[in-house]
């Protein structure tokens, strides 16, 4: 009995060690994520463990990139509530995927449009009512901002990245690493991580040419990079 139970001892503890390893692969080089303005305009809010971005478009308006994982909102409608916003100032959101953990909070927001690629509404289902499917390059004027949808299949069929006041949202197609490169999706959630680097090395073709449009890069489950540079490092993601 006693050498049965040392043996049941033993896979425990060979399991948590090998949870711990792959948490730590997928996980342990993130760069920690910080609350706050990302750049003038886009402020960085974390519900629990995954990042909902608000966006200003208009005076008392606002878009959201994703809408986090908690039901009852608290982060998100907390911070609107801050800045004197209600669920009614949410003019849009904008969905990098239907994971749940980023489409939980959409119903909270009933009078926003709610965008995501074509390829992913069956994912979203019923966590929110997409009243705009995507296509690559469609570009959506929200009050006075210009938000400009790229598609980046890969973690999801319908991943997208949007490009609003200067700011990439990559949503969990990429990451930022704590020494500040940029990490390809974490492959254990994704669908197809060598589509995820082809789609990443696509987009840095892309956008090179624009370089002086892009101020920073927002995430869903890491902190922000400022500046353009990092997109040179997308084209050879690790
Ligand atoms: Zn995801
Ligand atoms: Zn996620």
């Amino acid at each position: 009995m006693k050498r049965a139970l040392k043996w049941v001892g033993l896979v425990v503890a060979l399991l948590i060690v090998l949870a711990g390893a792959v948490w730590y692969s997928a996980f342990g080089n993130n760069k920690p994520v910080v609350e706050g303005p990302v750049v003038e305009g886009v402020e960085t809010v974390k519900d629990s463990f995954v990042n909902v971005f608000i966006v200003d478009v208009a005076p008392g308006k606002v878009a959201l990139v994703d809408a986090g994982n908690d039901k009852a909102g608290k982060a998100v409608l907390g911070a609107l509530a801050r800045r004197g916003l209600t669920p009614d100032s949410v003019a849009a959101i904008f969905l990098t995927h239907g994971h749940g953990d980023h489409t939980a909070g959409a119903k909270l927001l009933p009078t926003a449009e709610v965008y995501a690629m074509e390829a992913d509404v069956s994912l979203v289902g019923d966590a929110a009512k997409v009243t705009h499917p995507l296509k690559d390059g469609e570009i959506v004027t929200v009050g006075d901002e210009r938000v400009e949808a790229f598609s980046v299949p890969g973690h999801t069929p319908g991943s997208a990245v949007y490009l609003a006041r200067g700011v990439l949202f990559f949503g969990d197609s990429a990451g930022a690493s704590k020494t500040g490169e940029v990490m390809k999706a974490v492959r254990l959630f994704s669908k197809d991580s060598a589509l995820n680097v082809a789609s990443l090395n696509a987009l840095a073709v892309r956008l090179a040419p624009r370089k002086a449009e892009i101020k920073a890069f927002a995430f869903g489950h890491t902190g922000s990079l400022v500046g353009y540079e990092p997109l040179a490092s997308l084209a050879s993601p690790k």
